[in-house]
């Protein structure tokens, strides 16, 4: 069993690819974007995210996170991979626009990357691995086996994502989901500790102009030509 990292900008749909790929081939998936929103929402309903300027209580934060627990299981009812906060589901919270609108500040934070990355090689050191997130090739599993940097035009990134929010009922603008893929795409890729970059042995997955099914076909494609050279 091998790892797949998956890497890329802002909702491109590397969760849905990722997971249906695990799905396919019997292995755990995880969404790392998940636990970096997970410890957002810790941080606002702590009140440590001061709403004039954003600022964090760091060191507030630094030691609610060494209590925390943040996991994530399948349901398997509806197939999707749920996140938990100490044991609480917090899958729809951690949904919401405040907490996108704050989370590439939390996830720049040094310490906070720190024990994220060291929780996601824990749940990786076996092998058998979807990860997907932003670091995943580089930082978290840079000697992965099979590495996917997903892409596809702001606009497009941002009417997907619009379609998902007002599913969930969110009273939400095409503009603004834009300006906060844009914001957060920016924060990504300057940040000092492990920025949003793409691997040099990643191989780019464009789908500005793919379906869902072209996608999986694709990646299903790549996964069994990787273990048929690993053999
Ligand atoms: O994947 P998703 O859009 O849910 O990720 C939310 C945010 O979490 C990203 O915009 C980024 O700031 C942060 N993130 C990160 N490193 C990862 C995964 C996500 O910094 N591996």
């Amino acid at each position: 069993m091998i790892t797949i990292a998956f890497d890329g900008y802002s909702s491109c749909g590397k969760s849905t690819m990722a997971r249906q790929l695990a799905a396919t081939i019997g292995y755990t998936f995880v969404d790392t974007g998940a636990m970096y929103r997970a410890v957002t929402l810790l941080a606002l309903r702590s009140g440590l995210v001061r709403f004039d300027d954003g600022t964090i209580d760091e060191t507030q934060l630094r030691s609610l996170l060494a209590n925390t627990v943040i996991t994530q299981r399948l349901n398997p009812q509806s197939g999707q991979t749920e996140t938990f906060l100490n044991g609480e589901n917090v899958e729809r919270e951690i949904r919401t626009m405040e907490v996108s609108d704050r989370v590439s500040i939390v996830a720049a934070l040094p310490f906070v990357r720190t024990e994220m990355v060291r929780q996601q090689q824990a749940m990786g050191q076996n092998g058998g691995i979807v990860m997907d997130g932003r670091d995943i090739g580089t930082t978290v599993f840079p000697n992965a086996e099979m590495k996917i940097f997903v892409t596809a035009t702001p606009e497009v990134r941002a009417q997907r994502r619009y379609l998902e929010l007002k599913g969930k009922g969110e009273n939400i603008t095409l503009e603004e989901v834009l300006r906060n893929l844009e914001e957060r795409d920016y924060i990504d890729s300057h940040r000092e500790v492990s920025p949003l970059r793409q691997a040099p042995d990643a191989v780019v997955l464009d789908n500005t102009n793919l379906t869902r099914e072209e996608q999986a076909a694709m990646l299903l494609a790549l996964y069994e030509k990787r273990i048929e050279a690993l053999q």
